[in-house]
C-alpha cells in the first residue's frame, strides 16, 4: 500500500501509475488525482486559448470604423502628445510614399504639418462634442 500525495488516500500499488525515478517505482499521486490535475490543466489551457487577446480587442474595435479615422485618430494623438519636429512630419510623409526623409521639400513638410495640426483640431472638436 501507498499513501496518495494529492489526496492522502492509502491505495495500493495498482492504484499508481509506473515511475522509474521514484524510489518505489510508483508515481507520488494516485493515477485519479493524475486524471484530475491533467483536465484542470486541459481545461486552463482552453480558457488560455479562448482568452481574446489584446491585438484581438483593438482589430474589433477598429473594425466598425474605416481606415481613415483609425489614421487620423493616431496621428492626432501623436501630435498632440509631442512636437511636430520637421523629422517627425518626414517620417508621417515617408509612412506613405517611397520618399525618402532627406528628399522631401520643406514646403511639403510645412504642408504635412498644416495637415497634422488641422487633423488635431478636429481630434479636439470632436472631443468637446461628445
Ligand atoms: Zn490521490
Amino acid at each position: 500500500m501507498k499513501t496518495c500525495v494529492r489526496c492522502r488516500q492509502e491505495k495500493s500499488l495498482d492504484s499508481f501509475y509506473r515511475n522509474k525515478r521514484s524510489s518505489d517505482g510508483r508515481a507520488y499521486a494516485c493515477k485519479e488525482c493524475k486524471k484530475l490535475a491533467r483536465s484542470k490543466d486541459v481545461s486552463r489551457r482552453d480558457y488560455e486559448k479562448r482568452k481574446p487577446t489584446v491585438s484581438a480587442y483593438y482589430k474589433e474595435r477598429y473594425a466598425s470604423g474605416g481606415d481613415e479615422s483609425r489614421e487620423a485618430s493616431r496621428l492626432a494623438a501623436k501630435a498632440a502628445s509631442g512636437e511636430l519636429s520637421d523629422a517627425y512630419i518626414r517620417r508621417l510623409i515617408t509612412q506613405r510614399s517611397s520618399l525618402l526623409p532627406k528628399n522631401i521639400p520643406s514646403s511639403l513638410v510645412a504642408v504635412k504639418r498644416l495637415q497634422v495640426q488641422i487633423l488635431r483640431l478636429a481630434k479636439e472638436i470632436n472631443d468637446e462634442k461628445c
